[in-house]
């Protein structure tokens, strides 16, 4: 069977939930028994997200392989249940990097290289390349941005090429949005209808139309994009806002999108389903019990709005592990800053079931963060530190268990007397010479556990492998002193030179990583610490 590119792009504006759409379908072609593969485009100049701040971008996913990607990956993973890794990622900026390099090193024989056709033509190469890498039999390729935009042009002109190169193999599909404006009260299709006709003009025709909107797409509008857009009727597919994006795949079985879709490239299906999707799905619609986590993040506020896709990975997270121990969880954000205002305000803490401090960068709001994580120590709070909120916690114990003065992260304050987490050996020179893009510590590592530790029990084994993303580490010089306060050093690297794993054995929960695990929870597999951390909330 030859391999097959689904390609999907986006009409009237962004935000429609176009990579959990991709991902949407993805899982409905792996439930008929397929292998699937999921690529993302971002028109950014950006080689690689890890340049953009989160409330401009969203967050920043971590590959096992170390790239720093679209959060969009993470929901891939979340949805296929899959590592992706980098090749699956590419940026208008990668993709100039590579032909700008490729022509230095004289790869194009003397050619004049041209915007057309050699960008689009390497982003064919690496479609294909991700795909056999995948060895996928559908790919399915998300075009960030949205039709009629400048930035993804390009993108468009690479599915026009491909589609007259291997035409049975190639197909789009439309994911775009319907509003209902509320002083008109129907649903619109017209805009959707300007989409289409926009990327009819690129050369590509949609087979397929996902209907965004508040509620699901009636008869007589479906007939009207039948009738407007070039598509069968029963290809204008229903997708309505829902509670649970992880009801989607469902929403788009229950209406044959994969047997369509399959149809189309006449192919049939292997007669596998989704059934422990839907079972989880069933679930969830039964609980009812909440439980209260408190995210302390930084990361959120973007004018009068407030994003919680800086944390993307970590809410997702919290949620499967809430669903593994059969409760709902009540999610709010904590502005930390407040509490660096008015120490009063801790008090509120003593609502929540449990405590996060999530990654982060830079010296705002980490006093508060700090004050909380004291109040979570002081007070037998579930505590789940993650990357920054371990370096935190480790500075919060030497300041206030260990009593040292002075006490920061070296990123905070770099001539503090103790820098109990300093910055690491090999990322001095990187940041003398600002080689900022894409040098973290990043990617996939092993790290060993503690038998003694709630870890260890949570893991059910000693060896683990987690994602990181991170200049600064543990000082291995306050290890003694920290130890014999009753810190555990629960994970350690294999040849024990970094801390990976922080823990205080005396309290409820108060674990806390170097590495992110969130970034490896998924759906039908919690992760193990945001499991047990859920446990020891609701106990
Ligand atoms: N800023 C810290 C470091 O670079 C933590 C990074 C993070 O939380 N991802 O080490």
């Amino acid at each position: 069977m030859s391999k097959k590119f689904i390609f999907v792009v986006g009409g009237v504006m962004s935000g429609v939930g176009k990579g959990v759409a991709c991902a949407s379908i993805g899982k409905v072609l792996q439930s008929k028994g397929y292998k699937v593969t999921a690529i993302k485009i971002d028109p950014y100049i950006n080689v690689d997200a890890g340049t953009m701040n989160p409330t401009e971008h969203g967050e920043v996913f971590v590959t096992d392989d170390g790239d720093e990607t679209d959060q969009d990956i993470g929901n891939y993973e979340r949805f296929l249940d899959q590592d992706i890794n980098s090749p699956n990622y590419m940026t208008t900026g990668r993709v100039y990097q590579s032909v700008i390099q490729r022509e230095r090193n004289l790869e194009y024989e003397g050619k004049c290289v041209e915007v057309v056709p050699h960008v689009p033509e390497e982003v064919i190469n690496r479609i294909k390349k991700a795909s056999e890498l995948a060895e996928a039999d559908f790919t399915i390729v998300e075009v960030g941005g949205t039709v009629g935009e400048y930035q993804n042009i390009l993108f468009l002109e690479a599915i026009r090429i491909l589609k007259t190169q291997i035409p049975d193999d190639v197909m789009t599909i439309m994911v775009s949005y319907l509003p209902i404006p509320s002083k008109v009260g129907e649903m619109k299709t017209k805009p959707t209808q300007n989409a289409v006709r926009t990327l009819n003009s690129t050369g590509i025709f949609p087979s397929f139309i996902l209907c965004r909107s508040e509620m699901p797409i009636d008869e007589v509008r479906r007939q009207k994009l039948a009738t407007f857009c070039n598509i069968p009727k029963d290809n204008a597919i229903s997708a309505p806002d829902v509670d649970n994006i992880y009801k989607i795949p469902v929403n788009f079985d229950d209406q044959g999108l994969g047997d369509k879709i399959l149809e189309g490239f006449k192919m049939e299906s292997k007669g596998k389903d989704m059934q422990k999707w839907r079972d989880l799905i069933e679930k969830i619609s039964k609980l009812d019990k909440k439980v209260k986590i408190g995210v302390a993040g930084k990361y959120f506020a973007t004018g009068d709005f407030t994003l919680s896709d800086s944390y993307i990975s970590v809410i997702e997270a919290i949620k499967h592990a809430c669903w593994a121990n059969d409760v709902l969880p009540e999610l709010t954000w904590l502005n930390t800053e407040e509490y660096e205002q008015d120490e009063s305000k801790l008090e509120e803490l003593k609502d929540y079931a449990g405590i996060i401090v999530p990654g982060g960068f830079g010296s705002r709001g980490v006093e508060g963060k700090i004050m909380a994580i004291k109040y979570c120590r002081e007070n037998n709070i579930p505590y789940l530190g993650l990357c920054y909120g371990m370096q935190l916690a480790t500075i919060e114990f030497a300041r206030n268990v260990v009593g040292l003065e002075d006490v920061y992260s070296e990123e905070v304050k770099k001539d503090c007397i103790n820098p109990v987490i300093h910055i690491m050996e090999d990322q001095k020179q990187k940041v003398e010479e600002k080689d900022m893009g894409g040098t973290m510590r990043l990617g996939a590592y092993p790290c060993v556990l503690d038998e003694k530790s709630k870890s260890f029990t949570a893991y059910g084994k000693k060896e683990i492998s987690e994602r990181h993303r991170h200049r600064y580490e543990f000082n291995n010089a306050y290890r003694n002193q920290m130890t014999e306060k009753g810190l555990l050093l629960a994970g350690l690297s294999p040849d024990k030179n970094l801390v990976e794993i922080i823990e205080i054995p005396d309290h409820k929960f108060f674990v806390a990583s170097q590495f992110h695990p969130e970034f490896k929870s998924r759906p039908l597999n919690p992760h193990p610490l945001f499991r047990e951390f859920i446990k020891a909330a609701i106990s």
